[in-house]
This record gives C-alpha cells, structure tokens and sequence, in this order.
C-alpha cells in the first residue's frame, strides 16, 4: 500500500500501550427530574492489537459506552482518553480529531444506498484529503478485494446480500487503517456463517494492521475471537 496512507503506529504497538483508557466514567441522560444516570463508575483499559468483546443485557449502557469511547458524545465525568487525547472536556473539534482515528461498524450496515460498493468504501478515506481520487478508488478496490467483494464493486447496496453488505461496511471502515475499530452488534443482522465470515475478517485485517477493537455482541458464536471478554450490568462494567 502507498505511503500516504497512516500506518499503525508500532512504537504504540512495542510499548503496549493503553489506546483506550477509561477511569471512573459515569455519564447520565436527560434533565431534570429526568436526569437518569447510566453508566456508573466505568473502568477500562485497553491495549494496543487486543480484541475485546462486550456483552451484556439490552439497556445495560453497552452503546452509550461504545459512543462516548468513540468521541460520539461527551462524556460529563470522569476521564476518557484515546490515542492519550482525553475526551473530557475537550472541544468539538478535539472530538473530530479523534473520530478521524476510529473505524466505526454499526448494526445496521449504514451504507449509502445511493452509491455502489466501491463509493461507499471511499468514503472511508474521504475525511483524509491527502489522497486524491485515483489513489481512494485503488485503496477502495483493494480492501474490497480482501473482503472477498472484487466482483461486486460496482453494486448497489440492494442488490447485495446482507453478509456482503456488513463486509462492505467493515472495509469502509478498515479502508484508512485507523489505529480503533468500534462495532456495534455487527453480526446481530446475519446468519451464523456470515457472522462467522464477518468477525474473521474483522479479525484477520485487525492482526494485519495492528489496529485495536471494541466488539459489542450478543453473538455466543464469536466469542472466541476475543482476547478478552468484558460484560456490562446495569451501566456497570463486569471483567470476566
Ligand atoms: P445497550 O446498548 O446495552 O442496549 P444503551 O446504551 O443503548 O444500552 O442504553 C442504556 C440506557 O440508556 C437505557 O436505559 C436506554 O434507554 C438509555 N438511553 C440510551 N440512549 C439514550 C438517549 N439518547 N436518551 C435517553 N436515554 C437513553
Ligand atoms: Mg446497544
């Protein structure tokens, strides 16, 4: 791949660093009467290359975690660093600066439905501006490759299978070889042998590139994948 593309960073790698710390974090919906908290006292360091899963109950503070973690939302107290940029208190452009470094797969695939397969992955590399359009295309074409879709670049997202769209979804997010991959229930829409298909891509690429995963699932099936499992109970964090 061209240079001008990021790299993973191998001195986070070599020291081992936490790209993912999290100390003490509560955070809370609403006003008011209404003021409800849900996440209590969240502590959680995560390695650089490690896959993590979290599971847990629906309502247990799984997704809002994943957004706060992912500079999504704010957190209100608490420290919350990624990459060393803590995310407490920081400005809005501080938080975009960190979503630049986060690969994000969601559920629901979230493809634009509008452009093909290969417009779509592009997209990925869009925010990084350096690149012009002949190098994202060839980058695009490429992890599409790997994801096994070289045959269906020029597809609409209707007339892809959902396994093929999840794939797409994740080179969308692999494409800019971004240091965090944050998933959300990214096999919750498929059968098991694509679920299966999806997590060992995830996996592959991860190793390949050195970048860190945050895997929210319900899926037993995938389990094993993991380096290290951690469970989420009423908006508190449980290390397995
Ligand atoms: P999970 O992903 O584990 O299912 P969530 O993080 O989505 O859990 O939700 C945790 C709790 O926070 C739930 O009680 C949910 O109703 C509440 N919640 C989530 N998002 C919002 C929001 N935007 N506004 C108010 N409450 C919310
Ligand atoms: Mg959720």
């Amino acid at each position: 791949m061209n240079s001008t593309l990021p790299k993973p960073d191998l001195r986070l790698q070599r020291e081992n660093r936490a790209v993912i710390s999290v100390r003490n974090l509560d955070h809370y919906f609403g006003k008011g009467q209404l003021k409800k908290q849900v996440l209590f006292d969240i502590n959680l360091e995560i390695k650089s290359g490690e896959i993590v899963l979290m599971t847990g109950p629906s309502g247990s503070g799984k997704t809002t975690l994943l957004t706060l973690v992912g500079g999504l939302r704010s957190p209100h107290s608490g420290s919350l660093k990624i990459l060393d940029q803590e995310l407490c208190g920081a400005s809005s452009g501080q938080l975009v600066m960190v979503r630049r470094q986060i690969g994000y797969i969601f559920q629901a695939h979230n493809l634009h439905r509008s452009l093909t397969a290969l417009q779509n992955v592009r997209m990925g590399l869009e925010m990084h501006g350096t690149l012009s359009t002949a190098q994202m295309l060839q980058y695009a074409a490429e992890i599409l490759e790997e994801v096994g879709l070289g045959d269906r670049m020029n597809y609409y997202p209707e007339d892809l299978s959902g396994g093929q769209k999840q794939r797409v979804a994740i080179a969308r997010a692999l494409v800019s070889h971004p240091p965090i991959v944050l998933a959300d229930e990214p096999t919750a829409a498929l059968d098991s042998k694509s679920g299966r298909e999806v997590v060992n891509l995830m996996q592959k690429l991860a190793k390949e590139q050195g970048c860190t995963i945050l895997l929210v699932t319900h899926d037993n099936r995938i389990l094993d994948i993991a380096d290290r499992i951690v469970s989420m109970e009423d908006g508190r964090l449980i290390s397995s």
